[in-house]
């Protein structure tokens, strides 16, 4: 890349966008995987380039809870947690001082967006940064209001004001709402006790899924 910010691949230039994203390699390559890391993120960026390609935040997405790429240390981490399902990490900051979380109600120990659906990730993403673009950040130092601050902000406006922010987004709203107990139907549950030995009282039989 030379100073202006283009690269000159090929003789032809290319501007770059200061949005940067990465991921580990996932699925296929990687056998601990659950979902795609390296085969999803640049379709993400891609969704999210024509609206915040201009802001010099961060994304990480991992294919599984190991975190090879450290998704934590970027503004905005995706962590595989099962087959097209990630959960939301946020509020790292690349200068490395920062360490991002998930996103946990403090008042009632509730872990949101716990399991988002691979199609809803780029919409959640937008919506945080259209948190971060349209709040008044007055209360930040000039070192958090810097370009990347966007980590500082989510720390320092807390997972109680981001969750409340959420719900209140007509996109986002659902996936902050309680899943229905899961439960499976009595004709399942015939096929699981006749194809093997597992009984009603093994713990896959009442496993709940209470939040995404
Ligand atoms: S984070 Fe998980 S899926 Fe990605 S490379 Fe590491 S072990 Fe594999």
């Amino acid at each position: 890349m030379n100073d202006n910010g283009y690269s000159e691949v090929n003789n032809k230039k290319r501007k770059y966008s200061p949005l940067r994203s990465g991921s580990c390699v996932g699925k296929d390559t990687c056998r601990l995987a659950y979902t795609d890391s390296e085969k999803f993120e640049p379709h993400l960026i891609d969704i999210l380039e024509p609206r915040w390609g201009h802001m010099s935040e961060s994304i990480g997405v991992t294919g599984c809870e190991r975190q090879c790429f450290r998704p934590a240390t970027k503004t905005i981490g995706w962590i595989g947690t099962g087959f097209n399902m990630y959960m939301l990490k946020l509020g790292g900051t690349e200068d490395g001082r920062n360490q991002g979380w998930p996103l946990v109600d403090p008042d009632t120990n509730e872990i949101y967006l716990r399991n988002v659906p691979k199609k809803d990730v780029a919409m959640v993403t937008d919506a945080l940064f259209g948190f971060y673009t349209t709040t008044n950040m007055s209360s930040l130092s000039s070192y958090e209001r810097r370009q990347g601050g966007m980590g500082y902000f989510f720390r320092r406006i807390g997972p109680k004001m981001i969750i409340q922010w959420l719900k209140s987004n007509s996109k986002t709203a659902d996936l902050m709402k309680p899943l229905p107990p899961f439960s499976y139907s009595r004709q399942q549950v015939k096929q699981v006790k006749s194809s093997s030995s597992i009984s009603t009282s093994t713990p896959l039989l009442h496993k709940k899924i209470h939040r995404r």
